[in-house]
């Protein structure tokens, strides 16, 4: 069987963050990768001095997230065509192109042809939390977890991001040290005994930091704030909980 991950997210620059250093690494190890994203991004932030407009935002995030799968070496990106739902209790929810609102059949249903299609040994997405609980991020979640379930071989293997409390905690603290409003929620993250893999990617750093910077539009002014030692730290380390499948040796979640 040829080695195949499959990165399923919400919205482009989600699998940046998440798994951009060991999509890279899965890459130069001859793995085939595919990225997976449910919606363009539609109604996120836009960064001072980009160009994009609420109306173009969509095409904007689509080429950021084209760009950063190709700093990462990853060629196969698939949208599956749903609008961004925006954050709990926004106007965009009741979108009905939202991805909140599509059928969760219709969504596993898709995603379990790409299974079949696609046999990954690999597959990424949210934990339940969704990091910060955007309300896609939990869908995505959810109906991968649906679509594994049903389609995905013998074998193959689930793997959840997984910020540790115990990281979440220290770069809360560094924002709050440093007076800034917003940025992540106080309380995210989970428990540190459910982190399964601590996976080192720091020989990844630079292309991870690419595509990084290829998500422009994305850009938050509270990542500034950091230590030059937790950035670094985001760079350089992913982690996952293991939902299906062996628990990897030597914290490798390719092992
Ligand atoms: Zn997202």
């Amino acid at each position: 069987m040829t080695n195949r991950a499959i990165a399923a997210f919400a919205h482009p620059d989600d699998e940046t963050f998440s798994v951009g250093g060991t999509l890279a690494r899965a890459i130069s190890l001859g793995w085939q990768v595919t990225a997976i994203c449910a919606t363009r991004g539609e109604v996120g932030e836009i960064a001072p001095g980009t160009n994009a407009t609420p109306e173009t935002l969509g095409n904007v995030r689509e080429q950021e997230l084209r760009a950063a799968c190709a700093a990462l070496g990853v060629t196969d990106v698939r949208f599956l065509g749903y609008r961004d739902s925006g954050m709990d209790g926004t106007p965009e929810n009741k979108d009905r192109r939202a991805y909140v609102n599509a059928s969760a059949d219709l969504v596993i249903d898709k995603l379990a042809g790409l299974f079949r299609e696609l046999p990954p040994a690999v597959v990424f997405t949210f934990d339940e939390s969704g990091i910060y609980g955007h309300p896609d991020h939990k869908a995505i979640h959810r109906h991968v977890t649906a679509a594994f379930d049903r389609a995905a071989a013998p074998g193959a293997r689930l793997l959840y991001t997984a910020i540790p409390k115990s990281v979440a905690k220290m770069i809360g603290e560094q924002l709050r040290a440093a007076g800034v409003r917003g940025g992540p929620p106080g309380d995210f993250g989970v428990p540190d005994e459910e982190v399964d893999i601590r996976a080192d990617v720091s020989a990844f750093a630079e292309p991870k930091r690419k595509a990084v910077a290829a998500h422009a539009t994305q850009v938050q002014e509270w990542q500034a704030h950091l230590s030059n030692e937790q950035r670094t730290k985001m760079l350089t380390t992913e982690y996952f909980h293991v939902a299906r499948g062996s628990k990897p040796r030597d914290d490798d979640p390719l092992a």
